[in-house]
């Protein structure tokens, strides 16, 4: 069983200040949790902040997406090279809200995946399906398109070390959570995908979040089905308890 990994993602929010605090209580909070991994995404004119107070800690740090290009002429992008910089260890790419809001392509997603990898950063690589998509059962066929490009250009040992999260659209942020059985047989079907695809070690390895209104009181339940190997967490990261409440309901 893949190690379980506990990501916040904190979206647009909180000034630096109110970042450092936030950082300052998860790092002191998780230091008794030796068996879980965690690790948060603050926004960009946060992370050298948050970087300085995770130095040296279990925390790890990730940028919220990043361009594929080391340099260049990008207004309001940045590099991987950047987010390493800064102390980040893991970036989140392809999440619903770039792809939805941003236009973010599977083709995009492809390409940053191979640049995040080549810049010792892990990709958390996010797929799942609208409420439409749903309804109309091409939920499988999304989530086979989305993981499938964007671990196109990854080597199996890359792959093993990487991280998808299963995010259903219609659940992130609405409060509606895929029932745990709903989350296990998308993240069993991403598993048999990534065993076509890169074979069946990398399989086992390769760690499959869910993500999607997870609370610290829904969380045990998502957790404990043998594919869902951690959890994205948006809304409920942005107070230090009932985030530090998810990853301890996350320990296996
Ligand atoms: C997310 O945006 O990745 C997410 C899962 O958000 P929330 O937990 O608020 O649904």
């Amino acid at each position: 069983m893949p190690r379980p990994f506990v990501v916040g993602n904190w979206k647009m929010h909180k000034t630096v200040a109110e970042a450092r605090a936030l950082a300052t209580a998860v790092r002191d909070g998780v230091r008794d949790f030796g068996d879980i991994d965690v690790a948060v995404a603050p926004p960009f004119t946060a992370l050298a902040a948050v970087g300085e107070i995770l130095k040296g800690s279990e925390v790890g740090l990730a940028g919220q997406t990043m361009h594929e290009a080391g340099k260049g002429a990008f207004t309001g992008e940045i590099s991987p090279a950047m987010l390493r910089d800064a102390g980040c260890s893991h970036v989140i790419l392809g999440h619903s809200e770039r792809r939805h809001l941003f236009g973010e392509t599977d083709q995009a997603v492809m390409k940053k995946a191979r640049a995040a990898l080549d810049h010792s950063l892990t990709p958390i690589l996010c797929v799942g399906e609208t409420l439409q998509e749903r309804e109309t059962s091409r939920t499988f066929d999304v989530v086979e398109r989305q993981t499938e490009h964007a671990l196109r250009h990854v080597t199996p040992e890359e792959a093993a070390r990487s991280v998808v999260a299963y995010e259903p659209v219609w659940a992130i942020g609405t409060g509606k959570t895929a029932s745990p059985e709903q989350a296990q047989e998308v993240h069993i079907f991403i598993r048999k995908l990534v065993a076509r695809s890169h074979g069946d070690g990398v399989a086992r390895a390769i760690r499959i979040l869910y993500g999607g209104s997870v609370k610290p009181d829904n969380a045990s339940s998502l957790i404990a089905e043998p594919d869902v190997d951690g959890a994205l967490v948006g809304g409920a990261c942005l107070e230090a308890p009932s985030f530090l409440g998810i990853v301890a309901a996350s320990r296996t």
